[in-house]
Formats: C-alpha cells, sequence, structure tokens
C-alpha cells in the first residue's frame, strides 16, 4: 500500500524507522538482527538510506597516494526488496540525485517497480567526500524537486524516450525531506520552506523531517509550513542520543542544536551507558509530546542499532 495511504488510513499514530545497508562484506543477517526485535512494534514501513560513491586515497605502491572512487553501503534497492519478502512490511528505498544520471534515476525506478517497492524517498544527497560543493551529474537532477518531477512523470507513464510503445505509469508514493532548523545551505528558513513547497506542489506527498531534539522546533516548522500552504503531512524525525562524542558530531553534521538541559545532562555523565540512558529518557520524552499534539508518524533514526529503539517503543507504541 503507499505510504501516504497507510498514514490517511490510521487512527493511531505509526511508528517507523530508518536503517542502513550493511557495510561491503557485511551480511544481511546483520541488519535482520536489528530488525527483528522491532518488528512487535508493527513497523507501518521501514526506510533504507542510499549512501553515493566516495573518493578515497590508496597507496598507489610508488609511494605516491592514488584517488579511488568506492562504495561503503551499497545494496539498497536488493535491501528493500529482501525486508519487503522476509517481513511483508512496506520499504521505502532512498533515492538522490547525486552520483545519478536522470537515465540511472529510470532504471533504479524500474527496477523498484518490478520488485513491487512503490514508495521511494526522494533526496538531493550530498556533495561527495572531497567535493566542496554538490555538483549534479551532466545529465543528473540538479535538485531534489527535479527528482520529484522525474518520477512524477513516469507515474504518468511519461518516459526519458518519448518514442518508447506500451508505456507503463508507475505508482510510486514519493516522501520528501524537509529540516525544522534550515538545511545548512539555504539562505533562509522561509527560502527553504518555499523550496520544500516546491517538491510537494511537483508531485511529493509527504514530508519527513531531519532529526531534532527539541520539538519546538518541530511545532514551529509545521506552522510556517501550513503558512505557507503545505498541507502533507509532516513526519518528526527522531534520534536518540547514544554517546558523548554525539553531542559535537550530530549538531557539526547534520545543522542541528542540542536543546541546554539535554547537552549539560549528557556531559554529567561518566559513561556512555548513562548517555544512551538518557537519549532513551529524551526520546520517549519527545515522541509521547509529538504524538499528543498530532504527529501522525514517528519515525527513528537507528543508524544501525536498534536497542534503544526499542525501549523507546515499548514504552510509547
Ligand atoms: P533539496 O530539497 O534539493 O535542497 C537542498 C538545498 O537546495 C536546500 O538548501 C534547498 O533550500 C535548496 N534548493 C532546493 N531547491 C532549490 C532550487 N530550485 N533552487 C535553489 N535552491 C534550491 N543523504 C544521503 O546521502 N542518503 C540518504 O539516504 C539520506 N537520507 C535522508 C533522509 C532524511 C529524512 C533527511 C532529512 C536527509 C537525508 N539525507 C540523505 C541527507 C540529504 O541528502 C541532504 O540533507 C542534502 O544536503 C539535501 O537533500 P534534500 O533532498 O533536502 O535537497
Amino acid at each position: 500500500m503507499s505510504l501516504i495511504q497507510t498514514i490517511e488510513q490510521s487512527k493511531d499514530p505509526l511508528f517507523s524507522f530508518e536503517i542502513l545497508p550493511p557495510l561491503k562484506g557485511d551480511t544481511i543477517e546483520s541488519v535482520y538482527r536489528n530488525i527483528d526485535p522491532l518488528m512487535e512494534f508493527k513497523p507501518a514501513y521501514i526506510n533504507v538510506t542510499y549512501h553515493r560513491e566516495e573518493a578515497v586515497l590508496k597507496p598507489a605502491g610508488n609511494g605516491l597516494l592514488r584517488q579511488k572512487i568506492i562504495r561503503k553501503r551499497p545494496g539498497t534497492i536488493g535491501l528493500c526488496a529482501a525486508i519487503q519478502a522476509k517481513y511483508k512490511v512496506e520499504t521505502v528505498p532512498h533515492l538522490l540525485c547525486g552520483g545519478f544520471t536522470k537515465e540511472d534515476t529510470e532504471n533504479a525506478l524500474i527496477e523498484l517497480d518490478f520488485l513491487g517497492i512503490h514508495n521511494v524517498l526522494a533526496l538531493r544527497g550530498d556533495s561527495m567526500k572531497g567535493q566542496k560543493h554538490f555538483l549534479p551529474e551532466p545529465e543528473g537532477n540538479a535538485f531534489a524537486v527535479d527528482l520529484v518531477r522525474q518520477i512524477s512523470q513516469l507515474n504518468k507513464g511519461v518516459y526519458l524516450d518519448e518514442e518508447l510503445e506500451n508505456k507503463h505509469a508507475t505508482r510510486f508514493c514519493i516522501g520528501v525531506a524537509g529540516y525544522p532548523e534550515k538545511h545548512f545551505e539555504a539562505p533562509s528558513l522561509n527560502i527553504d520552506i518555499q523550496n520544500l513547497k516546491a517538491k510537494i506542489d511537483a508531485g511529493a506527498s509527504y514530508i519527513v523531517t531531519q532529526m531534532f531534539f527539541d520539538n519546538s522546533k518541530y511545532f514551529a516548522f509545521v506552522e510556517k509550513c501550513r503558512k505557507a500552504g503545505i498541507t502533507v503531512p509532516i513526519i518528526p524525525g527522531l534520534k536518540p542520543l547514544s554517546t558523548k562524542r554525539q553531542l559535537s558530531i550530530i549538531p557539526t553534521m547534520f545543522h542541528v542544536d542540542m536543546p541546554d538541559e539535554l547537552a549539560l545532562e549528557v556531559l554529567k555523565c561518566k559513561d556512555n551507558q548513562s548517555v544512551r540512558q538518557i537519549g532513551v529518557e529524551w526520546a520517549i520524552q519527545q515522541s509521547k509530546e509529538l504524538i499528543e499534539k498530532g504527529a501522525p508518524v514517528i519515525h527513528f533514526y537507528s543508524m544501525g542499532r536498534s536497542k534503544n529503539i526499542e525501549e523507546i517503543a515499548g514504552k510509547v507504541f
């Protein structure tokens, strides 16, 4: 079923989470071990991230280094298909503009359609490691809105090659990303929200937010979106803290603030076991307030660890 239908038809708030494909060389069993304990909370769907290629330096054998392009976590589409088959739960592969020509995108969408995967999260992606700015492929989509347009066209049976015969219209339900604390490249939150609205106008059915630790930022964002004419569900994304180092890593990587109260509590912790407990408690309180105020789904960023999500879901769902 399309994710938007699932949301619209549900009377209760839904539980969902995001996982990463395993590192190259690891097995799918490692992913299943993380999913298994979360199945008792009946996730409405499971997102699977996409990890683009990156440039790494390897010894060239002559004392010099040579650049090599590698992908550390391939397998998003295969993993989605395997999870759908094993757990009978909808999966949502993340699809990027970065590293894809429009032709690559069309082919990936055809593959997803054949596999019975009809939900996607359309994203631009970040710059490749080592590059200063995001650079689209010469024949690729430059912004997520362009990717949404391409998927919407395929949903109307419009392929890149107009001369094709027997054109099958796909039925992808498209989600997009939103940033309660502003996307780091956007000149202002209002301009970022205008760009977000363009993604909805292009055919996206719902928004998933970047992680946030202060619910008031989410509520203010939803209000601004509604004033800007965005009417689709806005799904809050939560990440429970689990290490002290995340206090600086998360703001650097994801451009979000930590509330003083949370940061001070974490700084007092003697070990990561105590940080984990605080992270779980914080996420439980966040989830309960979000549900009380009408959030349709609570979406968790598991980042490959399910134990803390299990504890939170046990108290919330
Ligand atoms: P866009 O919507 O294209 O926006 C990017 C920037 O461009 C914004 O500042 C926006 O305001 C601006 N902009 C948009 N349209 C225009 C326009 N027409 N003209 C000028 N400016 C414009 N990354 C991964 O690599 N893999 C993942 O699996 C992944 N999953 C994610 C899941 C979620 C829920 C979120 C929130 C992020 C995820 N990301 C992932 C990170 C994401 O790829 C980055 O945040 C990226 O920098 C922006 O992606 P976007 O889709 O929001 O881009």
